[in-house]
């Protein structure tokens, strides 16, 4: 089964708890098994500065979805939790999941980009992903623990 990584976030209506509910949710889906979760990162939000800190983690899982099927399935989640979309970039928000990785899949469509495009560039993202997994190799070839700035 595909290894997939997931990066989970969070900055409104506790955002501890929403990311704990979220780890919940994905272990109960029947097509998804989650096999590891970071702990709790917190980091400032990218964009606009007047929006609470983002508590961030990441998920391992092994599923048994497409990567368009398990797009659609964090989607729910995310509105099912209370996300709404306004259409503008960097607005705080109750949930986010995005797929970090689906593998070493590289895939370009308009509403799925694999790797996820800011992987290698958000050390919110990557620091929680190198306690999950501190010898793995990203799609480009580089080794993770490379990126991570101690
Ligand atoms: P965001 O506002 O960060 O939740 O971005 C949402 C949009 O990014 C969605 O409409 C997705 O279709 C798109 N998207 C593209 N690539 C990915 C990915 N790897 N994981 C999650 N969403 C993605």
């Amino acid at each position: 089964m595909p290894t997939v990584y997931i990066g989970l976030g969070s900055n409104l209506n506790n955002p501890i708890y929403q990311i704990k509910k979220a780890l919940r949710i994905l272990a109960t889906i029947p097509t998804v098994s989650l096999k590891k979760y970071s702990s709790l990162y917190r980091s400032k939000a990218v964009g606009p500065k007047n929006q609470p800190d983002y508590i961030n983690s990441v998920a391992v899982l092994s599923v048994k979805l497409s990567p368009f099927q398990l797009l659609k399935k964090l989607q729910t989640i995310e509105i099912e939790r209370g996300r709404t979309r306004t259409g503008k970039r960097w607005q705080a928000r109750i949930l986010d999941l995005d797929i970090l990785m689906y593998d070493n899949k590289q895939l370009q469509s308009s509403n799925l980009i694999l790797p996820h495009p800011e992987l290698y560039n958000r050390m919110f993202v990557l620091q929680p992903l190198y306690e999950c997994v501190p010898d793995l190799i990203l799609p480009n070839g580089q080794q993770l623990q490379d990126l991570i700035r101690i």
